[in-house]
């Protein structure tokens, strides 16, 4: 057994892992930028090593002061949460050869899929559909127009070391994918230090639908179901649930297909440890591999509320080298649960990112109601990192029920001092479309054109 974990992250995710460290009765270890030296991690934690400045490229993203921070206190493990140093194989491999474990793949995995490009090849070998597109990256504007005129239009330009809903544009003509084509590599080049593009068709009315997986150090791999991502602004999630509507009242043989799928990729990379597959579904039923998130997600507790598996605990115990608990058959889901990104950002204007003191805050509770949250009257949220104040999970016996009780929660919960998504999510969850199921990631767009037009109207 670890007697002492470094949890190599911040914010909601670093108290989660912390909680599941203190279950297990391993001692923690929290690392912090000097901006977040009053953050909860750092109150929970049984140590905490302050490892540089605010900027992630002096803290967080450092490896040399992660690892010395291991090494003065003495760790036998790191979880690096999501984002970050998640899904960097180089980092899984100096931890290895200074003997800390890493709570994640094995680097070989990690190293399988590499990137997104690297990904759809791994997946085409295994057998799972991809949207067409190009072999690999595009290294020419010429070769960019062949692969539209071949797949026609629109395309999607993609980063392939891009993630959190950044680094990729759609082309609808030739014009605009030369263009498109340019400034994708350049933005990728300083955004990922890595200018790879590649180019896939663009799938209308898309539904994005990820299934979770974990596999063992033995070669044994399961999937824990799927959980439905489309709720979605800029590429980004905003609503997680599971399990999926469309799978659920529209394709319901689809669910066993692409969970079979997803463990099939999981196959071919020789994955370990906790990670996701997505995929994207149109409206035919459809579906076609995105990419595979090689660490713990942002919206993992949906999944643990429907299989009632502890996932972040699950990914200690791997990483110890324990053998998988479950198999696929043992693996049963009960009632529905779904979950609320709630931000600091301003639903009325344009989303902007809304840093500050939170003055006054009161988080919701009772039955079937769960908050993933590092905040509390009085914690400053820096403009430095990304602005999420926490998930907000709920359960019920079935989607109805899990989306009333989302909507009282939202309306008990109060956070004065910055702004928040809390009001925009309430106007989702009363939404007839998203009530009845339907919905594709086009929805969030829809719903803000509607508002506008009635401001419009108002206003005229
Ligand atoms: P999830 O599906 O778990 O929500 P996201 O893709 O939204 O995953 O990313 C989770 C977190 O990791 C977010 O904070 C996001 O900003 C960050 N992230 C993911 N990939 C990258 C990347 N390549 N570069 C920078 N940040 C990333
Ligand atoms: P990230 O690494 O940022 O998570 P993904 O490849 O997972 O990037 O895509 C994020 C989201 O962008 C998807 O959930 C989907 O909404 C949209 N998207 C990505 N690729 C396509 C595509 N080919 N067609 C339509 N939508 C796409
Ligand atoms: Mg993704």
């Amino acid at each position: 057994m670890f007697e002492k974990v470094l949890v190599a992250n911040r914010g909601e995710i670093a108290v989660r892992i912390i909680r599941a460290c203190k279950e297990l009765n391993i001692r923690t270890v929290a690392v912090y930028s000097d901006i977040d030296a009053n953050s909860m991690h750092v109150q929970m934690a049984d140590e905490a090593i302050c490892i540089g400045k605010a900027p992630a490229s002096e803290s967080y993203l450092r490896i040399d002061r992660i690892i010395s921070a291991a090494e003065i206190a003495d760790v036998d493990a790191i979880h690096p949460g999501y984002g970050f140093l998640s899904e960097n194989a180089h980092f899984a491999e100096v931890c290895e050869s200074c003997n800390i474990r890493f709570i994640g793949p094995q680097p070989r995995a990690m190293n399988a899929l590499s990137d997104k490009a690297v990904s759809r090849a791994l997946a085409k070998k295994a057998g799972v559909e991809t949207p067409p597109g190009s072999e690999g990256i595009v290294e020419k504007e010429q070769d960019a127009l062949a692969v539209a005129k071949r797949i026609g239009y629109p395309v999607m330009i993609k980063a392939v070391a891009g993630g959190g809903g950044r680094g990729m544009r759609i082309a609808h003509n030739d014009i605009s994918l030369v263009k498109g084509y340019h400034t994708a590599r350049t933005e990728a080049e300083k955004a990922f230090g890595n200018s790879g593009v590649y180019i896939e068709k663009f799938i209308e009315n898309p539904h994005h639908i990820e299934f979770q997986i974990l596999g063992d150090n033995k070669g044994k791999i399961i999937h824990l179901g799927e959980r439905d991502c489309s709720v979605q602004r800029r590429n980004q999630k905003l609503i997680e649930e599971s399990p999926s509507p469309l799978l659920e009242y529209k394709f319901k043989k689809l669910r066993d297909k692409i969970g079979k799928a997803a463990v099939r990729i999981a196959e071919a990379a020789r994955y370990t440890n906790a990670g996701t597959v997505e995929f994207i579904v149109d409206d035919h039923g459809n579906y076609y591999f995105l990419e595979v998130n090689k660490r713990i997600q942002v919206e993992h507790p949906v999944t643990e509320e429907v299989t009632g598996i502890d996932l972040v605990r699950y990914q200690i115990l791997l990483a110890m080298g324990e053998p998988l608990q479950h198999s696929q058959g043992d693996i049963t889901f009960k009632g529905h649960a779904i979950e609320c990104r709630i931000n600091a950002e301003d639903p009325f204007d344009d989303f902007r990112p809304s840093p500050g003191r939170i003055e006054m805050y009161y988080q919701p509770g009772g039955h079937g109601v769960r908050m993933e949250t590092h905040a509390y009257a009085g914690y400053t949220i820096p403009p430095t990192y990304d602005s999420m104040i926490g998930k907000l999970i709920t359960t019920g016996k079935d989607r109805r029920e899990a989306i009333d009780r989302m909507n009282r929660a939202l309306n008990e919960y109060l956070i004065t001092g910055v702004k928040t998504t809390i009001s925009f999510q309430q106007a989702i969850m009363q939404d007839p479309n998203f009530r009845r199921g339907v919905y594709s990631t086009n929805f969030v767009g829809q719903l803000l054109g509607g508002a506008r037009r009635e401001l419009i109207e108002e206003k005229t």
